[in-house]
């Protein structure tokens, strides 16, 4: 059987709006810098998939790195594994993190998403699962309860059965009053989250953690530095509230990392600093053998496709940064977003990728 092969590969920049700022205690989203990254094959089919890149100021290296790595993968077979196993090999030396890890990770995607095209099937079919509805959670920069109250209630009404909201403000009160008001908004029989996005230090984190006691929260995500797997093993020994880790781990590697430093309760990879799909399916084979829920980080399309092959799947992060650009976005039905094929379900809406591009 002929494989196809990578016939070219396409990259743009875009600052998508999204649909609200995310405001963290470690910075503020105000909109989307994106690299749209498709592949062409030599079945004449596209793959797509997009690379956040959290501040605009990535988007033009990034770009220079596919005119980079173009001329490695151009002619090579569409087969993610040994995509993967080329990469690796090729970067050895310098490590494959930061936005060479993050463009290695967004053309695996882009590599199913052909593939699934190609087969006209959804890449979860291809996984040896199916498009079902996952239950996902929406996602919240830091609230005001007052003046958000209708954006909460709003996302109630579209079936979500978890809230999450950023905490780490300067004043630790604050973040009490907050988690207390969201509770008391959105009833006790809604799972409600708090991401302090690696801002407190680990005395300061067991500290704070313990005075929202008296909230309950579903997780408490990344208290500390993402990197400090100790610190988050020792926060997470010291309180009694599940830690939830993982968008900030590099490649599957990382993870048995962190579980080995007993960093969290609950994972969440990111499918775009993971390594992709096949990152993802190392990664959902570890937490299933040590029996962690998987939850899904940003990248709402593709996560819809993992998580359903995923043993231990938990909850699927519904933070839209890319329907901006996406002729068809993920829908929320009941709270349950299901994948889309072919693929990823991945086409650009080609006028606002113009409307939106830079460079
Ligand atoms: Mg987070």
């Amino acid at each position: 059987m002929d494989l196809p092969k990578i016939r070219d590969i396409c990259a743009r920049a875009v600052i998508a709006p999204i649909p609200r700022p995310v405001r963290t205690a470690s910075g503020s989203i105000e909109a989307a810098p994106l690299l749209l990254v498709d592949v062409l094959t030599s079945d004449e089919v596209t793959g797509s998939a997009y690379l956040f890149g959290y501040t605009p100021a990535t988007l033009k290296p990034l770009l220079a790195l596919v005119d980079e790595l173009r001329p490695e993968l151009v002619g090579q077979a569409v087969v993610p594994v040994e995509r993967m196993a080329q990469m690796q090999a090729r970067f050895r030396l310098l490590g494959l993190q930061g936005l060479l890890g993050m463009l290695v990770s967004t053309l695996d995607m882009a590599y199913w998403d052909a593939l699934g095209k190609a087969a006209g099937q959804p890449v979860a079919t291809l996984l040896g699962g199916r498009a079902r509805p996952v239950r996902a959670y929406d996602s919240y920069g830091m609230v005001d309860p007052a003046h958000d109250a209708a954006a909460l209630r709003a996302s109630l009404d579209k079936g979500f059965k978890a809230i999450k909201i950023k905490l780490g403000h300067d004043d630790p009160r604050r973040d009490l009053s907050i988690a207390r008001e969201v509770r008391e908004l959105i009833g006790p029989d809604i799972a409600l989250m708090v991401d302090f996005n690696q801002s407190l230090s680990p005395v300061d984190a067991v500290r704070r953690i313990r005075a929202l006691e008296t909230v309950d929260l579903h997780w408490v995500e990344e208290p500390v530095i993402a990197e400090d797997l100790l610190g988050h093993a020792q926060v997470r020994k010291a309180v009694e509230a599940n830690i939830q880790t993982g968008e900030n781990w590099w490649f599957p590697r990382d993870a048995e990392r962190a579980l080995s430093a007993g960093a969290c309760d609950l994972m969440m990879p990111d499918l775009m600093k993971i390594g992709g799909i096949s990152g993802w399916m190392t990664v959902a084979g570890i937490a299933a053998a040590a029996s962690m829920p998987v939850s899904s980080h940003l990248f709402v399309e593709a996560s819809a496709h993992v998580l359903p092959v995923t043993p231990t799947c938990d909850w699927l992060e519904f933070m839209d940064f890319g329907s901006a650009v996406l002729a068809e976005p993920c829908a929320v039905e009941q709270g349950c977003v299901t994948a889309r094929g072919p693929g990823l379900g991945i086409v650009w809406d080609e006028r606002a990728v113009e409307q939106y591009r830079i460079g």
